[in-house]
Protein backbone atom coordinates (compact mmCIF):
# COMPACT_ATOMS: atom_id res chain seq x y z
CA UNK A 1 0.00 0.00 0.00
CA UNK A 2 1.15 3.70 -0.57
CA UNK A 3 -0.54 6.81 0.32
CA UNK A 4 -2.15 6.74 -2.93
CA UNK A 5 -3.64 3.30 -1.93
CA UNK A 6 -4.55 4.10 1.19
CA UNK A 7 -8.65 2.39 1.45
CA UNK A 8 -11.29 4.54 1.38
CA UNK A 9 -13.41 4.76 5.01
CA UNK A 10 -15.92 2.83 3.24
CA UNK A 11 -13.95 0.15 1.94
CA UNK A 12 -12.99 -0.60 4.91
CA UNK A 13 -16.66 -0.60 6.61
CA UNK A 14 -17.73 -2.90 3.77
CA UNK A 15 -15.30 -5.28 4.84
CA UNK A 16 -15.72 -5.28 8.32
CA UNK A 17 -19.80 -6.71 7.63
CA UNK A 18 -21.90 -5.01 9.77
CA UNK A 19 -20.67 -5.14 13.97
CA UNK A 20 -23.01 -4.51 16.53
CA UNK A 21 -21.82 -0.98 17.55
CA UNK A 22 -23.78 2.39 16.62
CA UNK A 23 -21.65 3.15 12.81
CA UNK A 24 -20.55 6.37 14.91
CA UNK A 25 -18.27 4.51 16.71
CA UNK A 26 -17.21 2.12 14.15
CA UNK A 27 -16.23 4.81 11.45
CA UNK A 28 -14.64 6.80 14.21
CA UNK A 29 -12.29 3.33 14.48
CA UNK A 30 -11.73 3.08 10.98
CA UNK A 31 -10.83 6.94 10.89
CA UNK A 32 -8.38 6.16 13.40
CA UNK A 33 -7.07 3.44 11.82
CA UNK A 34 -6.35 4.80 8.53
CA UNK A 35 -4.42 7.96 9.81
CA UNK A 36 -1.92 5.68 11.60
CA UNK A 37 -1.48 4.11 8.31
CA UNK A 38 -1.42 7.19 6.73
CA UNK A 39 1.40 9.42 8.85
CA UNK A 40 3.63 5.62 8.55
CA UNK A 41 3.62 5.27 4.74
CA UNK A 42 4.28 9.62 5.09
CA UNK A 43 7.11 8.75 7.45
CA UNK A 44 5.52 10.73 10.50
CA UNK A 45 5.72 9.49 13.81
CA UNK A 46 2.70 6.88 14.21
CA UNK A 47 1.54 8.17 17.40
CA UNK A 48 1.01 6.16 20.32
CA UNK A 49 -0.30 2.85 20.70
CA UNK A 50 -2.42 2.41 23.27
CA UNK A 51 0.31 0.66 25.17
CA UNK A 52 2.14 3.38 24.85
CA UNK A 53 4.76 2.30 22.55
CA UNK A 54 5.84 3.63 18.75
CA UNK A 55 3.18 1.69 16.68
CA UNK A 56 4.26 1.52 12.84
CA UNK A 57 1.11 -0.39 11.22
CA UNK A 58 1.15 -3.00 8.96
CA UNK A 59 -0.26 -1.13 5.92
CA UNK A 60 -1.28 -4.86 4.48
CA UNK A 61 -5.49 -4.19 3.67
CA UNK A 62 -6.28 -6.91 5.58
CA UNK A 63 -4.15 -6.35 8.85
CA UNK A 64 -5.87 -3.20 8.50
CA UNK A 65 -9.68 -4.31 8.78
CA UNK A 66 -8.11 -7.27 11.41
CA UNK A 67 -7.09 -4.51 13.82
CA UNK A 68 -10.29 -2.48 13.44
CA UNK A 69 -11.97 -5.66 13.69
CA UNK A 70 -10.30 -6.21 17.22
CA UNK A 71 -10.19 -3.20 18.69
CA UNK A 72 -14.00 -2.88 18.80
CA UNK A 73 -14.14 -6.25 18.93
CA UNK A 74 -12.57 -5.32 22.27
CA UNK A 75 -14.89 -2.31 22.30
CA UNK A 76 -18.31 -4.50 21.99
CA UNK A 77 -16.75 -6.89 25.14
CA UNK A 78 -16.96 -3.79 27.22
CA UNK A 79 -20.25 -3.31 26.51
CA UNK A 80 -22.41 -3.98 29.86
CA UNK A 81 -24.18 -7.02 29.23
CA UNK A 82 -25.03 -10.00 31.04
CA UNK A 83 -22.90 -12.40 32.14
CA UNK A 84 -23.35 -15.99 33.65
CA UNK A 85 -21.64 -15.89 37.12
CA UNK A 86 -20.02 -19.47 37.69
CA UNK A 87 -18.11 -17.86 40.53
CA UNK A 88 -20.03 -19.61 43.36
CA UNK A 89 -19.65 -15.64 44.85
CA UNK A 90 -23.44 -14.69 45.06
CA UNK A 91 -23.02 -10.36 45.79
CA UNK A 92 -20.01 -10.58 43.00
CA UNK A 93 -19.16 -7.10 43.10
CA UNK A 94 -17.73 -7.34 39.49
CA UNK A 95 -20.75 -9.13 38.02
CA UNK A 96 -23.11 -6.89 39.37
CA UNK A 97 -23.32 -7.76 43.13
CA UNK A 98 -27.40 -9.24 43.27
CA UNK A 99 -29.07 -10.46 40.88
CA UNK A 100 -32.81 -9.12 40.56
CA UNK A 101 -34.52 -11.85 39.11
CA UNK A 102 -38.02 -11.82 37.48
CA UNK A 103 -40.26 -10.02 39.99
CA UNK A 104 -38.14 -7.03 40.13
CA UNK A 105 -37.50 -7.15 36.31
CA UNK A 106 -41.24 -6.83 35.84
CA UNK A 107 -41.84 -3.59 37.86
CA UNK A 108 -38.60 -2.09 36.38
CA UNK A 109 -40.18 -2.54 32.90
CA UNK A 110 -43.62 -1.13 34.16
CA UNK A 111 -41.75 2.17 35.79
CA UNK A 112 -39.73 2.66 32.58
CA UNK A 113 -41.94 2.11 29.89
CA UNK A 114 -44.54 4.72 30.94
CA UNK A 115 -45.29 7.54 33.04
CA UNK A 116 -45.22 6.72 36.80
CA UNK A 117 -46.79 8.78 40.58
CA UNK A 118 -42.50 9.15 41.36
CA UNK A 119 -43.38 12.92 43.01
CA UNK A 120 -47.08 12.90 42.38
CA UNK A 121 -49.62 12.20 45.29
CA UNK A 122 -52.89 10.33 43.89
CA UNK A 123 -54.54 10.41 47.26
CA UNK A 124 -54.63 14.19 46.89
CA UNK A 125 -54.06 15.28 43.34
CA UNK A 126 -51.08 17.24 44.61
CA UNK A 127 -47.14 17.37 44.38
CA UNK A 128 -45.75 14.21 46.31
CA UNK A 129 -43.26 12.92 47.78
CA UNK A 130 -40.29 10.48 46.08
CA UNK A 131 -40.01 6.84 47.95
CA UNK A 132 -42.75 7.35 50.04
CA UNK A 133 -43.70 4.02 50.26
CA UNK A 134 -40.28 1.99 49.90
CA UNK A 135 -39.06 4.57 52.98
CA UNK A 136 -42.44 2.95 54.86
CA UNK A 137 -41.66 -0.10 53.74
CA UNK A 138 -38.37 0.03 54.82
CA UNK A 139 -38.91 1.73 58.33
CA UNK A 140 -41.03 -1.46 59.20
CA UNK A 141 -38.10 -3.78 57.68
CA UNK A 142 -35.91 -2.13 60.01
CA UNK A 143 -38.08 -1.69 62.71
CA UNK A 144 -37.18 2.20 62.76
CA UNK A 145 -39.15 5.38 62.97
CA UNK A 146 -38.19 5.98 59.65
CA UNK A 147 -36.16 5.78 56.55
CA UNK A 148 -34.59 6.82 53.20
CA UNK A 149 -32.63 6.02 50.65
CA UNK A 150 -29.81 7.45 48.75
CA UNK A 151 -27.17 6.00 45.68
CA UNK A 152 -25.13 3.48 47.54
CA UNK A 153 -23.87 2.79 51.22
CA UNK A 154 -20.86 5.14 50.76
CA UNK A 155 -23.16 7.88 49.67
CA UNK A 156 -25.28 7.19 53.00
CA UNK A 157 -22.05 7.68 54.90
CA UNK A 158 -20.96 11.01 53.20
CA UNK A 159 -24.73 12.47 53.67
CA UNK A 160 -24.69 11.54 57.24
CA UNK A 161 -21.73 12.62 58.45
CA UNK A 162 -21.46 15.90 56.20
CA UNK A 163 -24.84 16.54 58.18
CA UNK A 164 -23.72 15.96 61.77
CA UNK A 165 -20.40 17.92 61.41
CA UNK A 166 -21.40 20.88 59.49
CA UNK A 167 -22.01 23.33 62.58
CA UNK A 168 -18.71 23.79 64.83
CA UNK A 169 -18.36 20.50 66.35
CA UNK A 170 -16.58 18.21 63.95
CA UNK A 171 -14.89 15.54 65.68
CA UNK A 172 -16.40 11.80 64.32
CA UNK A 173 -15.38 9.04 67.22
CA UNK A 174 -14.46 6.01 66.11
CA UNK A 175 -12.59 2.71 67.09
CA UNK A 176 -8.62 2.27 65.60
CA UNK A 177 -10.00 -1.73 64.89
CA UNK A 178 -12.67 0.09 62.21
CA UNK A 179 -10.31 1.89 60.02
CA UNK A 180 -10.47 -0.27 57.59
CA UNK A 181 -10.80 -0.39 54.07
CA UNK A 182 -13.64 -1.65 52.42
CA UNK A 183 -13.43 -3.36 48.82
CA UNK A 184 -11.94 -1.50 45.81
CA UNK A 185 -10.98 2.28 46.72
CA UNK A 186 -13.68 2.47 49.85
CA UNK A 187 -11.60 3.66 53.35
CA UNK A 188 -12.91 4.67 56.19
CA UNK A 189 -10.22 7.36 57.12
CA UNK A 190 -10.72 9.29 53.52
CA UNK A 191 -14.66 9.09 53.99
CA UNK A 192 -14.80 10.79 56.79
CA UNK A 193 -11.69 13.58 55.62
CA UNK A 194 -13.55 14.04 52.12
CA UNK A 195 -17.28 14.44 54.26
CA UNK A 196 -15.23 17.32 56.67
CA UNK A 197 -15.30 15.78 59.46
CA UNK A 198 -12.25 15.10 61.82
CA UNK A 199 -11.22 11.87 62.81
CA UNK A 200 -11.04 11.05 66.42
CA UNK A 201 -9.42 7.67 67.05
CA UNK A 202 -10.02 5.30 70.22
CA UNK A 203 -8.42 2.64 71.36
CA UNK A 204 -6.33 0.44 69.47
CA UNK A 205 -6.23 -2.40 66.34
CA UNK A 206 -7.59 -4.63 68.30
CA UNK A 207 -8.77 -3.54 71.61
CA UNK A 208 -11.07 -0.74 72.60
CA UNK A 209 -13.79 -0.34 75.14
CA UNK A 210 -16.26 1.48 76.07
CA UNK A 211 -14.40 3.66 78.31
CA UNK A 212 -12.22 5.05 75.58
CA UNK A 213 -15.30 6.09 73.53
CA UNK A 214 -16.39 8.02 76.98
CA UNK A 215 -12.97 9.46 76.82
CA UNK A 216 -12.69 10.68 73.84
CA UNK A 217 -16.27 12.83 74.08
CA UNK A 218 -16.03 16.55 74.17
CA UNK A 219 -17.81 19.52 73.24
CA UNK A 220 -16.27 18.99 69.71
CA UNK A 221 -17.93 15.84 69.01
CA UNK A 222 -20.17 15.53 65.96
CA UNK A 223 -21.15 11.89 66.78
CA UNK A 224 -19.80 8.44 67.76
CA UNK A 225 -19.53 6.02 64.39
CA UNK A 226 -19.38 2.35 64.42
CA UNK A 227 -18.51 0.32 61.04
CA UNK A 228 -18.89 -3.04 60.10
CA UNK A 229 -15.62 -4.41 59.36
CA UNK A 230 -16.78 -6.56 56.29
CA UNK A 231 -14.45 -8.35 54.44
CA UNK A 232 -11.97 -7.75 57.09
CA UNK A 233 -11.60 -9.80 60.31
CA UNK A 234 -9.70 -10.30 63.60
CA UNK A 235 -8.49 -13.20 66.19
CA UNK A 236 -7.05 -13.65 69.13
CA UNK A 237 -6.74 -10.72 72.02
CA UNK A 238 -9.24 -8.77 70.54
CA UNK A 239 -11.91 -6.51 72.45
CA UNK A 240 -14.98 -4.33 71.01
CA UNK A 241 -17.84 -3.29 72.86
CA UNK A 242 -21.01 -4.38 72.17
CA UNK A 243 -23.28 -1.68 70.14
CA UNK A 244 -25.51 -1.42 73.52
CA UNK A 245 -22.66 0.09 75.49
CA UNK A 246 -21.71 2.89 73.55
CA UNK A 247 -25.24 2.95 72.66
CA UNK A 248 -25.18 3.73 76.46
CA UNK A 249 -22.38 6.32 76.75
CA UNK A 250 -23.85 8.42 73.75
CA UNK A 251 -27.44 8.38 75.02
CA UNK A 252 -25.63 9.67 78.86
CA UNK A 253 -23.63 12.13 76.74
CA UNK A 254 -26.00 13.08 73.88
CA UNK A 255 -23.97 12.67 71.06
CA UNK A 256 -25.64 10.67 67.61
CA UNK A 257 -24.36 6.91 67.52
CA UNK A 258 -24.47 5.89 63.78
CA UNK A 259 -23.46 2.22 62.78
CA UNK A 260 -22.87 1.27 59.13
CA UNK A 261 -23.99 -1.97 58.38
CA UNK A 262 -22.26 -2.79 55.24
CA UNK A 263 -24.28 -5.51 53.95
CA UNK A 264 -27.68 -5.13 55.91
CA UNK A 265 -28.86 -8.62 56.71
CA UNK A 266 -32.88 -7.91 56.83
CA UNK A 267 -33.68 -11.25 58.11
CA UNK A 268 -31.14 -13.55 60.41
CA UNK A 269 -28.58 -15.05 58.23
CA UNK A 270 -29.84 -18.20 60.52
CA UNK A 271 -32.79 -18.34 58.48
CA UNK A 272 -30.57 -18.20 55.36
CA UNK A 273 -29.25 -21.57 56.41
CA UNK A 274 -25.59 -19.57 57.20
CA UNK A 275 -23.43 -20.38 59.92
CA UNK A 276 -22.27 -17.14 61.28
CA UNK A 277 -24.82 -14.63 62.67
CA UNK A 278 -24.75 -10.74 61.19
CA UNK A 279 -26.56 -7.87 62.71
CA UNK A 280 -29.94 -6.95 61.59
CA UNK A 281 -30.60 -2.97 61.47
CA UNK A 282 -33.93 -3.97 63.91
CA UNK A 283 -31.56 -5.59 66.35
CA UNK A 284 -29.02 -2.85 66.11
CA UNK A 285 -31.57 -0.20 66.31
CA UNK A 286 -33.67 -2.03 69.48
CA UNK A 287 -29.72 -1.82 71.37
CA UNK A 288 -29.96 2.22 71.20
CA UNK A 289 -28.45 3.42 68.18
CA UNK A 290 -29.61 6.36 66.21
CA UNK A 291 -29.21 5.75 62.53
CA UNK A 292 -27.77 2.43 60.87
CA UNK A 293 -26.73 2.83 57.11
CA UNK A 294 -26.34 -0.24 54.74
CA UNK A 295 -26.49 -1.24 51.30
CA UNK A 296 -29.03 -2.41 48.99
CA UNK A 297 -27.80 -4.76 46.43
CA UNK A 298 -25.34 -6.95 49.13
CA UNK A 299 -27.62 -9.23 51.47
CA UNK A 300 -30.96 -7.21 51.00
CA UNK A 301 -30.63 -8.01 46.98
CA UNK A 302 -31.87 -5.47 45.54
CA UNK A 303 -30.74 -3.08 43.46
CA UNK A 304 -27.73 -0.38 44.06
CA UNK A 305 -28.81 1.75 47.17
CA UNK A 306 -27.90 3.05 50.40
CA UNK A 307 -30.20 2.79 53.04
CA UNK A 308 -30.58 5.03 56.18
CA UNK A 309 -32.88 3.55 58.59
CA UNK A 310 -33.77 5.18 62.75
CA UNK A 311 -34.90 7.99 65.03
CA UNK A 312 -37.83 10.01 62.73
CA UNK A 313 -35.91 13.09 63.76
CA UNK A 314 -32.62 12.50 62.31
CA UNK A 315 -33.80 10.97 59.17
CA UNK A 316 -36.39 14.10 58.17
CA UNK A 317 -33.22 16.32 58.90
CA UNK A 318 -30.99 14.44 56.50
CA UNK A 319 -34.00 14.35 53.79
CA UNK A 320 -33.72 18.22 54.27
CA UNK A 321 -30.41 18.63 54.04
CA UNK A 322 -29.78 20.03 50.64
CA UNK A 323 -26.63 17.75 49.96
CA UNK A 324 -29.47 14.83 49.90
CA UNK A 325 -30.89 16.23 46.89
CA UNK A 326 -27.56 15.16 44.82
CA UNK A 327 -27.74 11.65 46.71
CA UNK A 328 -31.57 10.95 45.48
CA UNK A 329 -32.57 8.01 43.97
CA UNK A 330 -33.84 7.70 40.08
CA UNK A 331 -37.24 6.14 39.60
CA UNK A 332 -35.98 2.82 38.61
CA UNK A 333 -33.86 2.22 41.48
CA UNK A 334 -36.75 2.91 43.79
CA UNK A 335 -38.92 0.63 41.78
CA UNK A 336 -36.44 -2.03 41.87
CA UNK A 337 -36.13 -1.51 45.49
CA UNK A 338 -39.52 -1.29 46.03
CA UNK A 339 -40.52 -4.71 44.94
CA UNK A 340 -36.98 -5.70 46.62
CA UNK A 341 -38.29 -4.53 50.14
CA UNK A 342 -42.00 -6.03 49.52
CA UNK A 343 -40.56 -9.65 48.85
CA UNK A 344 -38.16 -9.52 52.36
CA UNK A 345 -41.09 -8.40 53.87
CA UNK A 346 -43.47 -11.10 52.96
CA UNK A 347 -40.70 -13.87 53.56
CA UNK A 348 -40.23 -12.36 57.10
CA UNK A 349 -43.97 -13.69 57.40
CA UNK A 350 -44.49 -16.67 55.40
CA UNK A 351 -42.85 -19.20 53.28
CA UNK A 352 -42.31 -16.69 50.36
CA UNK A 353 -38.60 -17.31 49.38
CA UNK A 354 -37.53 -13.61 49.18
CA UNK A 355 -35.22 -11.66 47.04
CA UNK A 356 -33.63 -13.77 44.59
CA UNK A 357 -30.08 -13.81 45.98
CA UNK A 358 -31.89 -15.27 49.02
CA UNK A 359 -33.38 -18.30 46.96
CA UNK A 360 -29.85 -18.78 45.42
CA UNK A 361 -27.93 -18.69 49.09
CA UNK A 362 -30.99 -21.48 50.27
CA UNK A 363 -30.83 -23.76 46.80
CA UNK A 364 -30.45 -27.19 48.07
CA UNK A 365 -26.95 -28.61 47.39
CA UNK A 366 -28.52 -32.05 45.79
CA UNK A 367 -30.30 -29.50 43.87
CA UNK A 368 -27.40 -28.17 42.54
CA UNK A 369 -25.83 -31.90 41.95
CA UNK A 370 -28.73 -33.01 40.22
CA UNK A 371 -28.67 -29.70 37.67
CA UNK A 372 -24.57 -30.81 37.56
CA UNK A 373 -25.34 -34.45 36.65
CA UNK A 374 -27.70 -33.10 33.99
CA UNK A 375 -25.17 -30.38 32.77
CA UNK A 376 -22.40 -33.46 32.55
CA UNK A 377 -24.50 -35.61 30.74
CA UNK A 378 -25.50 -32.90 27.47
CA UNK A 379 -21.30 -32.61 27.44
CA UNK A 380 -20.87 -36.30 26.95
CA UNK A 381 -19.86 -35.82 23.49
CA UNK A 382 -17.84 -32.67 24.01
CA UNK A 383 -13.78 -33.28 23.64
CA UNK A 384 -13.32 -32.84 27.37
CA UNK A 385 -13.00 -34.61 30.74
CA UNK A 386 -15.79 -33.05 33.06
CA UNK A 387 -16.41 -33.85 36.67
CA UNK A 388 -18.49 -33.27 39.80
CA UNK A 389 -16.97 -31.56 42.81
CA UNK A 390 -17.98 -30.28 46.14
CA UNK A 391 -16.69 -26.43 46.40
CA UNK A 392 -17.43 -24.06 48.56
CA UNK A 393 -19.12 -21.04 47.54
CA UNK A 394 -19.26 -17.43 49.18
CA UNK A 395 -21.59 -14.32 50.27
CA UNK A 396 -18.58 -11.95 48.71
CA UNK A 397 -19.38 -8.44 48.66
CA UNK A 398 -17.27 -7.70 51.93
CA UNK A 399 -20.15 -9.79 53.65
CA UNK A 400 -19.81 -12.60 56.60
CA UNK A 401 -16.15 -13.34 54.75
CA UNK A 402 -15.73 -16.35 56.84
CA UNK A 403 -19.00 -18.15 56.18
CA UNK A 404 -18.88 -20.46 53.17
CA UNK A 405 -21.65 -22.01 51.81
CA UNK A 406 -21.81 -25.69 50.66
CA UNK A 407 -21.86 -26.26 46.62
CA UNK A 408 -21.09 -27.94 43.78
CA UNK A 409 -18.94 -27.19 40.51
CA UNK A 410 -18.23 -28.68 37.01
CA UNK A 411 -15.16 -29.30 36.65
CA UNK A 412 -13.98 -29.48 33.36
CA UNK A 413 -10.97 -29.97 31.18
CA UNK A 414 -10.69 -30.01 27.48
CA UNK A 415 -8.91 -32.18 25.47
CA UNK A 416 -7.56 -30.00 23.03
CA UNK A 417 -6.86 -26.78 23.97
CA UNK A 418 -5.51 -25.32 27.62
CA UNK A 419 -7.84 -25.16 30.04
CA UNK A 420 -6.43 -21.71 30.62
CA UNK A 421 -7.89 -21.40 26.80
CA UNK A 422 -11.10 -22.91 27.49
CA UNK A 423 -11.62 -20.04 30.40
CA UNK A 424 -10.84 -17.03 27.62
CA UNK A 425 -12.86 -18.93 24.77
CA UNK A 426 -15.79 -18.90 27.60
CA UNK A 427 -15.56 -15.41 28.45
CA UNK A 428 -15.56 -14.71 25.12
CA UNK A 429 -19.16 -16.31 24.16
CA UNK A 430 -22.26 -15.39 24.26
CA UNK A 431 -23.50 -14.76 26.86
CA UNK A 432 -19.83 -15.20 28.42
CA UNK A 433 -19.48 -17.66 31.46
CA UNK A 434 -16.92 -16.78 34.08
CA UNK A 435 -15.75 -19.41 36.49
CA UNK A 436 -12.06 -20.29 37.71
CA UNK A 437 -9.50 -22.33 37.40
CA UNK A 438 -8.53 -24.58 40.29
CA UNK A 439 -5.94 -27.58 39.72
CA UNK A 440 -5.84 -27.81 36.22
CA UNK A 441 -9.54 -27.75 35.81
CA UNK A 442 -11.96 -24.91 35.10
CA UNK A 443 -14.62 -24.66 37.91
CA UNK A 444 -17.93 -24.23 37.51
CA UNK A 445 -20.33 -23.49 40.64
CA UNK A 446 -23.61 -23.95 40.05
CA UNK A 447 -24.74 -21.97 43.07
CA UNK A 448 -24.94 -19.03 41.61
CA UNK A 449 -25.96 -20.22 37.76
CA UNK A 450 -29.65 -19.21 37.45
CA UNK A 451 -31.06 -22.83 36.68
CA UNK A 452 -32.59 -21.16 33.68
CA UNK A 453 -29.34 -20.51 32.37
CA UNK A 454 -27.91 -24.50 32.45
CA UNK A 455 -28.95 -24.87 28.80
CA UNK A 456 -26.99 -22.04 27.74
CA UNK A 457 -24.19 -22.93 30.20
CA UNK A 458 -24.14 -26.20 28.17
CA UNK A 459 -24.52 -24.57 24.99
CA UNK A 460 -21.46 -21.94 25.57
CA UNK A 461 -19.44 -24.86 26.76
CA UNK A 462 -20.06 -26.72 23.43
CA UNK A 463 -19.33 -24.21 21.33
CA UNK A 464 -15.60 -23.21 23.42
CA UNK A 465 -14.54 -26.38 22.37
CA UNK A 466 -15.54 -27.83 19.00
CA UNK A 467 -14.36 -31.04 17.60
CA UNK A 468 -12.51 -29.35 14.87
CA UNK A 469 -10.58 -26.59 16.88
CA UNK A 470 -6.77 -26.65 15.98
CA UNK A 471 -4.74 -28.99 18.74
CA UNK A 472 -3.22 -26.42 20.15
CA UNK A 473 -4.04 -23.07 21.77
CA UNK A 474 -2.14 -20.25 20.40
CA UNK A 475 -1.51 -16.46 21.16
CA UNK A 476 -1.58 -14.75 24.39
CA UNK A 477 -4.64 -15.32 26.66
CA UNK A 478 -5.58 -12.41 28.73
CA UNK A 479 -7.11 -14.51 31.98
CA UNK A 480 -8.62 -11.36 33.78
CA UNK A 481 -8.99 -11.16 37.58
CA UNK A 482 -12.16 -10.25 39.56
CA UNK A 483 -11.95 -8.57 42.48
CA UNK A 484 -15.27 -9.17 44.65
CA UNK A 485 -14.43 -7.18 47.81
CA UNK A 486 -16.73 -4.63 47.70
C1 LIG B 1 -19.98 -2.45 51.25
C2 LIG B 1 -19.88 -1.53 52.38
C3 LIG B 1 -20.01 -0.15 52.19
C4 LIG B 1 -20.24 0.44 50.83
O1 LIG B 1 -21.50 0.15 50.35
P1 LIG B 1 -21.93 0.61 48.87
O2 LIG B 1 -23.39 0.38 48.84
O3 LIG B 1 -21.17 -0.25 47.95
O4 LIG B 1 -21.56 2.04 48.73
C5 LIG B 1 -19.93 0.68 53.28
N1 LIG B 1 -19.70 0.19 54.51
C6 LIG B 1 -19.55 -1.13 54.73
C7 LIG B 1 -19.32 -1.59 56.13
C8 LIG B 1 -19.64 -2.04 53.68
O5 LIG B 1 -19.51 -3.34 53.90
Amino acid sequence: MTRRTIPSTDKVLKALGLPELPRALVVTEVRRELELVRRSLSGEPAGRSQAGGEVDPDPDFDAVVARVRSRLENLCRSRLQPVINATGVIIHTNLGRAPLGPAVAAALDAVAQQYSNLEFDLNTGNRGSRGLYVEHCLAQLCGAGAATVVNNCAAALVLMLRHFTQGDRKEVVISRGELVQIGGGFRIPDILETSGAILREVGTTNRTDADDYARALSPQTALILKVHRSNFFMGGFVESPGTADIAAVARRRRVPFIEDLGSGAVIRTGDLGLADPEPTPAGILKQGVDLVCFSGDKLLGGPQAGIIAGRTRFVGALKRDPFFRALRCDKLILAALQTTVESCLEATSSKEPGPLAWALIRTPVGELRRRAEQLRAALAESPLESRISRATARIGGGTLPRTGIESITLDLKPSALPVVGLAAQLRDGNPPVIGHLAGGWLRLDLRTVLPEQDEKLAAAVRSAVPPHRPPCFTGTVNLGTTDERG
